[in-house]
C-alpha cells in the first residue's frame, strides 16, 4: 500500500481508525473519561487528562489530517474556536488581510473580539487579486480566505493569493467548510492551513458543533496544540465519535449534495420568480472557469435573488415544507434561510448592502433527498408567493 494513494472515498471510511487494541471493537469506542490512571507518577499510556488528549479525539484528528492531505489536524469545540486558536498565534501589532464576504460569525470574531487584542484587519474583495496585493503591509502575517464565499458564492483564487501572500512573508488560511476536502484541496493549491466548521459537511448530520484545522507546518502545529490545551476549547468524546461516524459517508454525501445542487440551481435559473441564481457550477457564474479549475465539484450551496423584497421572501420561506427554515448548512436535510435576517444579521446593514446581501436574497443548502421532492417543495412555495401577488 506504501506507494498507492488511497482515494478519498476509501479514506473517508478507513482513515485514522483501527480496531480497538483492547477488545477488537471495529468502531472507535467513546472514551467518556476526563482522566487516566497512572501506575506511578508521570507514567502513562499517552493520556493524562482529556483536555490535553482523549483516545476518541486522537483517531478523529488522524482521519481529518489524512482526508485533507495534511501532516497534522486538531479539533476544537466549534468552528469559531478553531479560528480563534489560529488568530491566537498572532501578536498585538500584527495585521490580517481577510475576504470581505465571510461567514458572519467569523467577521464578528475578527472585528469584535480579536481586534481587541491589538490585531488589525483589512477586509478586501478577495476575488480581486489586486485588492489583496494592495492590502498587504509589512506586518501582515495572515491572509484569511473563504471560497466560495458565504453567501455570495464568489470564488477566491487560492493558488494566486498564496503566491502573493508568500512573497510578502504571510501565511494563507482557507476556510474550506463549503467544499470539504472532497471538492477542494487548499493545501495542494499552496495554502498553509485549512479550517473547517465540522458542524457542516464533515459531520453532515446537524447533530454536532465542532471545528478543526489541518496543516503541514510542525512548529505552527505545536503552537496550536499548545493553545488547544491551554485555552481548552476541546470537543467531548461523544461528539468526536459522532463526527468519526459522519465522516464515513462524506464522499457519497458530497456527491449527492452536488448533484442536487446542480439540478436545483438549473431549475431556479429558469423560474419566472427568480431574478438571479448564484451557483459556481452554472456557466453564468462570473468565475465558472476558476470553479472548474480549483474545485472538483460545485457543492450543494445555492444563493438566489427572488423577484420582490422582504415581504415576498418571508412568504416564500414560510411556505416551504421539506426545506427546513434554519441557519447552518451541510446536513443531509435541505435547509433554506434568509441571510440578512438570520446568518448575516451580525454584519452592519451598510456593509451587507455593499456586499450584496439584500432583502430578496435566499440561501439554500441542498440535502441528499430525492430531487423531485425538493423541486416540488420549491414549486409550492413559489405558488404561495404568486397567489398573494395576484390578489
Ligand atoms: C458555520 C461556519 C463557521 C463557524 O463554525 P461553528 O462550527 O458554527 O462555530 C465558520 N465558517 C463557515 C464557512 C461556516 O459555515
Amino acid at each position: 500500500m506504501a506507494d498507492h494513494h488511497l482515494k478519498i472515498e476509501t479514506l473517508a471510511v478507513h482513515a485514522g481508525v483501527e480496531p480497538d487494541p483492547l477488545t477488537g471493537a471495529v468502531m472507535t469506542p467513546i472514551y467518556q473519561t476526563s482522566t487516566y490512571a497512572q501506575p506511578s507518577p508521570g507514567e502513562h499510556k499517552g493520556y493524562e487528562y482529556s483536555r490535553t488528549d482523549n483516545p476518541t479525539r486522537t483517531p478523529l484528528q488522524k482521519a481529518l489530517a489524512e482526508l485533507e492531505g495534511a501532516q497534522h489536524a486538531l479539533v476544537f469545540s466549534s468552528g469559531l474556536s478553531a479560528i480563534d486558536a489560529v488568530l491566537n498565534t498572532l501578536q498585538a501589532g500584527d495585521h490580517v488581510v481577510a475576504g470581505d464576504d465571510l461567514y458572519g460569525g467569523t467577521y464578528r470574531l475578527f472585528t469584535k473580539v480579536i481586534a481587541r487584542r491589538g490585531i488589525e484587519f483589512s477586509f478586501v474583495p478577495a476575488q480581486d487579486l489586486e485588492s489583496v496585493r494592495a492590502a498587504i503591509r509589512p506586518n501582515t502575517r495572515l491572509v484569511w480566505l473563504e471560497t466560495p464565499t458565504n453567501p455570495m458564492l464568489s470564488l477566491v483564487d487560492i493558488q494566486a493569493i498564496s503566491e502573493i501572500a508568500h512573497s510578502a512573508g504571510a501565511r494563507v488560511c482557507v476556510d474550506n467548510t463549503f467544499m470539504s476536502p472532497v471538492f477542494q484541496r487548499p493545501l495542494e493549491l499552496g495554502a498553509d492551513l485549512v479550517m473547517h466548521s465540522m458542524t457542516k459537511y464533515l459531520n453532515g448530520h446537524s447533530d454536532v458543533v465542532m471545528g478543526c484545522v489541518m496543516l503541514n507546518d510542525s512548529s505552527w502545529f505545536a503552537e496550536l496544540k499548545f493553545l488547544q490545551n491551554a485555552v481548552g476549547a476541546v470537543p467531548a468524546p461523544m461528539d468526536c465519535f459522532l463526527v468519526l461516524r459522519g465522516l464515513k459517508t462524506l464522499a457519497v454525501r458530497m456527491q449527492r449534495h452536488a448533484e442536487n445542487g446542480a439540478r436545483v440551481a438549473e431549475w431556479l435559473a429558469e423560474h419566472p420568480w427568480v431574478e438571479r441564481v448564484i451557483f459556481p457550477g452554472l456557466a453564468s457564474h462570473p468565475q465558472h472557469e476558476l470553479a472548474r479549475r480549483q474545485m472538483s465539484g460545485f457543492g450543494g450551496m445555492i444563493t438566489f435573488f427572488l423577484k420582490g423584497g422582504l415581504e415576498e421572501s418571508r412568504r416564500f420561506l414560510s411556505a416551504v415544507q421539506l426545506f427546513t427554515l434554519a441557519e447552518s448548512l451541510g446536513g443531509v436535510e435541505s435547509l433554506i434561510e434568509h441571510p440578512a435576517i438570520m446568518t448575516h444579521a451580525s454584519i452592519p446593514p451598510a456593509i451587507r448592502q455593499e456586499i450584496g446581501i439584500h432583502d430578496n436574497l435566499i440561501r439554500i443548502s441542498c440535502g441528499i433527498e430525492h430531487i423531485d421532492d425538493l423541486l416540488q417543495d420549491l414549486k409550492t412555495a413559489f405558488a404561495a408567493v404568486e397567489s398573494v401577488a395576484v390578489r
